[in-house]
């Protein structure tokens, strides 16, 4: 149709063209004022024990809360924080507000934060995570870096070298998402990570769906055998939960338990119920 219209199409499509470029640019420019203002939030997403549901860390998730939107969702500004090279900032400052809240915790409490690949391409991550410890005092053994495959796939060698020394430090490297990029399985052996996640694409309809359930039993079969902890995402039913338990997963995280709440509420969380979640 393009080839037919010619010319006429491509008038017809300029002007909603011109809107989307605009409102990409207007939400960038309101994402680069929001984090110089600090106003976006860190929220705490309950990690659990699957057997005992005792709360045994927390994922820091960011949270937008844009003044004539509401709270935009990760999926939108991630994504373009990553196209624009904010994530860097943006990233750190997740961090560095997640390691300081952390604190306030119980010590067996653990942290998890997510890293973008262009943390690893832009600045020093080691000197960031660093530097992010010794500000906040929170003992490395209590923080865990998620990664996705995508940190992997470039400058591979040196990227590793920053796991590894990071991990020197005592904090642990998890990989996010697992099952859903090109080749888990290779970047397994790429580097040793202390944990694995598996995508809750896979938790979803986890149960009647039996090459779902061979999929989920082979990871586990393969954490175990790497000698890696696996954590379930997107626990959302009883059934969910169950089933996970009945394979050997030990620990998992999802609306079942709980969503991402703000500091505040964990601190309520952790007072009222020191060892036990929700669920
Ligand atoms: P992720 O690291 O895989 O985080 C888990 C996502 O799953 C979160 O989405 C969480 O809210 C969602 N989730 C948890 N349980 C359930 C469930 O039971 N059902 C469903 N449907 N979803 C569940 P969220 O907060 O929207 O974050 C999306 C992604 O944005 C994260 O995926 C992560 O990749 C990225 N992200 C969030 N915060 C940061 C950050 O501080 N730094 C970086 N680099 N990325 C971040
Ligand atoms: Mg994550
Ligand atoms: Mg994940
Ligand atoms: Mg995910």
């Amino acid at each position: 149709r393009a080839k037919a219209d010619g010319k006429s199409t491509f008038r017809f499509f300029e002007p909603e063209m011109d809107a989307q470029a605009q409102a990409r640019r207007q939400l960038e420019i309101d994402l680069r004022s929001a984090l110089a203002a600090e106003e976006l939030e860190v929220h705490y997403q309950p990690l659990v024990d699957l057997e005992t549901h005792d709360v045994v860390g927390f994922e820091a998730l960011l949270r937008w809360p844009h003044a004539s939107r509401g709270y935009i969702p990760p999926s939108e500004f991630i994504p373009l924080a990553e196209e624009t090279g904010l994530i860097t900032p943006l990233g750190n400052f997740a961090l560095r507000r997640a390691c300081a809240d952390a604190t306030e915790w119980p010590e067996h409490v653990k942290l998890a934060v997510n890293l973008s690949p262009m943390q690893f391409r832009v600045g020093n991550i080691f000197v960031t995570v660093s530097e992010a410890l010794r500000e906040s005092g929170l003992a490395p053994e209590r923080l865990d870096l998620e990664i996705t495959e995508s940190v992997l796939l470039d400058r591979t060698d040196q990227v590793i070298a920053h796991l590894h020394a990071l991990r020197a430090l005592g904090v642990r490297i998890s990989m996010d998402d697992f099952g859903t990029g090109y080749s888990s399985l290779s970047y397994l052996r790429a580097f040793p990570f202390d944990k694995i996640k598996i995508d809750r694409s896979f938790v979803r309809g986890l149960q009647g769906n039996p090459q779902t359930l061979a999929i989920v039993r082979a990871i586990l079969g393969l954490a175990e055998g790497l000698d890696m902890r696996v954590v379930a995402e997107g626990i959302e039913t009883q059934a969910d939960l169950a089933c996970l338990a009945a394979e050997g997963c030990k620990e998992g995280q999802g609306f079942y338990f709980s969503e991402a709440r703000p500091q505040g509420e964990v601190l309520k969380l952790l007072r009222e119920a020191p060892r036990r979640q929700v669920a």
